[in-house]
């Protein structure tokens, strides 16, 4: 029995649950410092998360324990960049202006306020008081990003902070060859659908103020954009002006865009380290305004112009995201002087914008190899005070395009365990095309994995109770609870079906006789099927196939590699591309018009069946 173990044995984990009963040690085995339990309810014989205890209302809340060598948290938070018209008080506290009226939650959070989107918080976080919402809001550790108008509409408020639970964007947006209004307002729901916390509309193409109009108010996530798409919307970047960027983000600002990516960081100095690049500046917006400096000769006007954007951001309460302009787009470019550089310029940004009242989250890379992530992570934290970290991916190897969302949703992972707060999906089209309404599936759930298993590694409590609940039901081979319980029940149910849709004590993967979960459940009567809430009477038929179940079994596997390469040379030759060339559609030949025009034309006759 546990209680009559030898307690001298105990390792340093074992000794910090010595109040629990302990489960360990085992003789010979002394593990790390264990910190939260995921489970929140002290079940599972797991000893708990290996991250760090929790540290809620300190740079370490939810943190993994630091590699040697590893940068360490800022002693610096936003209570020391506060408006220089702000006044300290005796007891600690702060003292606005007089007639100062709080607009964003980080001037409510420094005045002490609760306010109703912090309880929301708190509500959609049960392991966060909305106290702790509201200190860490005040920190800089946590963001909420929930303009005023949105708020106005279907906004239900989310916190993005390290506090918290990681979060997932998805990115949709019309591009000039694709899709439409109705089209990424459909794709805004199957992303939510699919578990996106925020949902990035960076369209290029068709209608952009309807496409944004419509997808905020149908939206129940915050919604962020890069405005410098719009700014340059019929013109060209060389003749982008303070007025453009001004009226542009004011416009968007009215519109309901609850948080904003701007390319500040991007600085002329920083311009010369791009040279040693394999592929330069991967970045849109970053690319773009490296443009205007180099036209110009001056310094990057979202840098120049920052405390006047501030004053934009405040009176709406939009969120910054400050832009990774410099991020790298490969391996070999990471964590360069290029890329290193703009993040120091991310903090200073970071420390301005607090100064002017503004919620703040702070963009990063890219492609990184695994190794690189932690200290990527941490150097973050360090630079830029713990402000939210909101990271593209990143990929931890380029070769595999068509299955980025795998590469990338491994570095993930790594980057939420190691201090990112919000992971931006990767989808299987990412470097190949727009991507349709599977591939935002694919993203999301890829990237719903990552946050999730970051989480639980964090042992954010009750992080792992879903977790828990699917181990029961399939220790006690309850298909049905199994299949609800699942994040994607539909496809767990095809997938059991397929090869035996009935409700058996075994499945289709060992047999009967094979069946490790049945002959435990023999031995051990454990979760023998006697708990009320896990009992199936007798076995029953599952029912049949729903139309989707069926169109998800005879999509897979149909088209064979072979038959895909012949598809896609069929839809090429009909773009008009002879064999070696390019289609006339391709954008080295023609314009966005024509190339839209093009695909129309030659495209409607082009069916997707497989070749005979
Ligand atoms: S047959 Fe194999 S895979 Fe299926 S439930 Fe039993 S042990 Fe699990």
């Amino acid at each position: 029995m546990p209680n009559e173990r030898d307690r001298s044995d105990a390792g340093p984990g074992a000794r910090a649950r010595e109040s629990e009963e302990p489960r360990w040690p085992v003789r010979g085995i002394e593990l790390p410092d264990v910190g939260g339990d995921p489970s929140g309810r002290g079940t599972g014989t797991s000893p708990g998360s290996f991250a760090r205890a929790a540290r809620i209302g300190s740079p370490l809340s939810f943190s993994s324990p630091d590699t040697p060598g590893m940068p360490a948290p800022s002693s610096r938070t936003a209570w020391d960049f506060m408006p220089e018209d702000w006044t300290r008080q005796g007891d600690g506290s702060w003292l606005p202006p007089e007639h100062f009226v709080p607009i964003t939650q980080l001037e409510h959070a420094r005045l002490g306020t609760i306010t109703p989107e912090m309880q929301r918080v708190a509500e959609r976080e049960p392991h966060l008081t909305a106290e702790q919402v509201r200190d860490e809001v005040a920190a800089g550790r946590m963001v909420i990003p929930a303009n005023k108008v949105h708020l106005g509409y279907q906004l239900d408020p989310m916190a993005i902070g390290r506090a918290s639970l990681t979060k997932v964007n998805a990115n949709m947006g019309a591009s000039p060859v694709s899709s439409g209004t109705d089209e990424e307002v459909e794709k805004l729901h199957w992303a939510t659908r699919w578990g996106a916390d925020t949902v990035m509309d960076l369209s290029t193409g068709g209608d952009l103020d309807a496409t944004r109009n419509a997808i905020i108010k149908n939206s129940t996530v915050p919604i962020g954009t890069v405005p410098i798409y719009s700014m340059i919307l019929g013109r060209k970047i060389e003749d982008l002006d303070r007025e453009t960027v001004l009226e542009t983000l004011e416009h968007q600002a009215r519109q309901g865009v609850d948080y904003f990516t701007i390319h500040a960081g991007v600085l002329r100095e920083h311009l010369p380290f791009v040279r040693d690049r394999i592929i330069g500046i991967v970045s849109r917006g970053g690319s773009l305004l490296a443009k205007w400096m180099l036209h110009h000769g001056r310094q990057n006007l979202m840098y120049t112009m920052w405390d006047e954007i501030c004053a934009v951001m405040r009176r709406f309460d939009v969120t910054f995201s400050i832009g990774d302009g410099l991020r790298p787009g490969g391996l070999a470019d990471a964590t360069d002087p290029a890329q290193l550089s703009e993040l120091r310029t991310l903090g200073t940004l970071t420390e301005r914008a607090w100064r002017n009242g503004c919620q703040v989250m702070v963009e990063g890379p890219g492609h990184v190899p695994f190794d690189q992530i932690e200290y990527n992570m941490k150097l973050e934290r360090t630079l830029c005070h713990g402000a939210p970290f909101y990271v593209l991916g990143p990929l931890v190897t380029d070769i595999f395009p068509g299955y980025d969302h795998i590469t990338s949703c491994i570095g993930a992972t790594a980057a939420a365990y190691h201090g990112a707060s919000m992971l931006c999906y990767v989808t299987p089209k990412e470097h190949l095309g727009l991507p349709k309404k599977d591939d935002v599936k694919q993203g999301c759930v890829a990237y719903k994995i990552a946050a999730h298993a970051a989480d639980v590694a964090l042992g954010i409590p009750g992080s792992r109770h879903h977790d828990d609940e699917l181990t029961k039901a399939r220790a006690a081979l309850n298909w049905e609870k199994h299949f609800e319980l699942a994040f994607d029940p539909d496809l767990a149910r095809a997938y059991h079906d397929e090869d035996l849709d009935v409700d058996t004590d075994f499945c289709a993967m060992c047999g009967h006789d094979w069946c490790s979960v049945r002959i435990s459940k023999e031995i051990g009567e454990f979760l023998s099927g006697k708990d009320e809430s896990y009992a199936w009477d007798t076995p029953r038929v599952t029912e049949a196939l729903s139309d989707e179940q069926r169109e998800i079994l005879e999509k897979r596997g149909v088209l064979s590699p072979g038959e895909i390469h012949r598809l896609a040379t069929k839809t090429r030759l009909a773009l008009g591309a002879a064999a070696g060339s390019k289609a006339a559609c391709h954008s080295d030949e023609t314009d966005d018009e024509a190339a839209l025009r093009i695909q129309r034309e030659k495209l409607d006759p082009v069916t997707l069946e497989p070749l005979g």
